[in-house]
């Protein structure tokens, strides 16, 4: 039978230990101990992640200041981490901003984001000194009240309506701006700069956007305001799998390639050349448009300092999702596996797509190990809704899966493990396994684990 190509994910070390034998082990016994699907987490990749986007600010002399997106991930451990490193975080929500703040997180190291946020994220955050992202003069209005009533000063900047996106929701257009400026000259306020967020991965679009920001700082500063900070937001892509891979996907597959001939209106870009840090760099490098240097030295000259807000880049292989084989039925030439979790810990599935990197399956100790493969299986839940899918393309595993073997899906820690998850079904939540290397003095050579501290 014909099947679709192979999608393999990218790997890290410490991903590629968990997979082989010894590592296999402990996913087992964690499998069993915690009696469903769950998640594993790699705070020392988002460590390293993060350094990586620090070290792309000093390689390009800006000052620059890297804030993580929390909505990414729900687990504890990456705010923990961000707090420890000095990181700051974007936060969207009182809950998020409550997280934030219990992880260690101090208040001025918060940027606020996300649209009319609501009167008491505002207070709360005009009382910890956290830079509010402003989205529209209602807002402004609003913050400008809370901070005259609290005695205080609020900490803004003005969210521009991206030029080249003028349907977005988000943001203030050119007219809003100038009346958002003129606003801005009162006591109760410190106008810091502006910031922008845009959808997609365009490079020269964000230099374009942030030379317009740098621009509208000179001219703010002219009326009397601060305006020396510039949040580009996040956006910075992720590398899944290789393009080679990824070419020959969209070369060779068809609807007979997944189960039902199911076809997707489009797929999220799991190749990108350039990604993550290696983003912040070219982006760093580029020249925007009606300008003759970088944005380095756009910024460096106009004494800004650029702020970056990345969710799923400094998530980039920092977890993966574990489910096991719970049945295996054969169709038309290729299995149905079923695992003991739903496509809701697979957020993609949820927006009319498919997180299409393959994933890997850590046999349980058994001796039937046949591997003259492909193997072409698809994924469904332990649901009672047709629709329900982890995977409908018939992946071609090289061993046959089995009941009872385990099913990693692999660098989901960005936006997939969590955004969408609920107990349907009754089906409890997936818990976090944090897992870290043992410590240098430990004569053990299994990696440590412990659950995350999110409830
Ligand atoms: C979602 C979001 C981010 C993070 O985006 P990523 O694509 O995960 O990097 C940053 N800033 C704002 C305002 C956002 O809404």
């Amino acid at each position: 039978m014909d099947v679709t190509t192979a999608l393999p994910s990218h790997t890290t070390e410490e991903v590629r230990a968990l997979l082989e034998p010894l590592g296999s082990s402990l996913l087992h016994e964690l499998g069993h101990g915690l009696g469903g699907p769950y998640h594993v987490l790699f705070p020392r990749r988002f460590d390293a992640n993060a350094a990586s986007f620090r070290a792309a600010f000093t390689a390009a002399g800006v000052d620059g200041r890297v804030y993580y997106a929390k909505k990414a991930n729900k687990a504890s451990v990456f705010v923990e981490r961000a707090a420890g490193a000095g990181l700051g975080v974007d936060v969207a929500s009182h809950g998020e901003l409550r997280e934030a703040l219990a992880a260690g997180v101090r208040g001025t190291d918060l940027v606020i984001t996300g649209p009319a946020k609501d009167d008491h994220l505002l207070r709360v955050s005009v009382l910890h000194g956290a830079l509010i992202a402003v989205d529209a003069l209602d807002e402004l209005d609003r913050v400008l009240a809370l901070a005259r009533e609290l005695g205080r000063t609020a900490q803004v900047v003005l969210r521009l309506l991206p030029p080249g996106q003028p349907h977005s929701r988000f943001g203030l257009d050119e007219t809003e701006t100038a009346t958002a400026l003129g606003r801005c000259r009162t006591e109760h306020v410190d106008m810091a700069g502006f910031s922008f967020h845009l959808s997609g991965y365009d490079i020269q679009e964000r230099a374009d956007l942030a030379a317009r920001a740098v621009r509208l700082c000179a001219h703010a500063r002219t009326l009397g305001l601060r305006a020396d900070r510039v949040s580009v937001g996040g956006g910075f892509a992720v590398d899944y799998v290789g393009a080679d891979d990824w070419r020959r996907f969209h070369e060779s597959t068809r609807p007979e390639h997944f189960h039902r001939r199911k076809t997707f209106p489009g797929y999220y870009p799991y190749h990108s050349p350039v990604a993550g840090a290696d983003a912040l760099a070219a982006l760093l490098a580029s020249t925007p448009a009606d300008e003759t240097s970088s944005l380095a030295d756009l910024v460096r000259r106009a004494g800004v300092t650029l702020l970056v807000e990345p969710g799923r880049a400094l998530l980039d292989q920092a977890g993966c999702s574990v489910f096991r084989v719970q049945g295996v039925k054969e169709r038309d030439g290729y299995d149905i596996l079923t695992v003991d979790g739903s496509s809701l810990s697979l957020s993609e599935q949820w927006f009319e797509s498919e997180f299409l990197p393959d994933p890997v399956v850590v046999p349980a100790d058994r001796a039937d190990l046949a591997d003259a493969g492909p193997y072409p299986a698809c994924v469904g839940a332990a649901t009672c809704l047709e629709s329900d899918l982890l995977t409908w393309r018939k992946i071609p595993f090289p061993v046959r899966p089995a009941t009872g073997d385990l099913l990693v899906y692999l660098n989901t820690a960005g936006y997939q493990m969590d955004s969408n998850e609920s107990p349907f079904h009754e089906l409890p939540l997936p818990p976090k396994v944090v897992v870290e290397p043992p410590a240098h003095d430990s004569p053990s050579v299994r990696p440590h684990w412990r659950l995350d501290r999110h409830p």
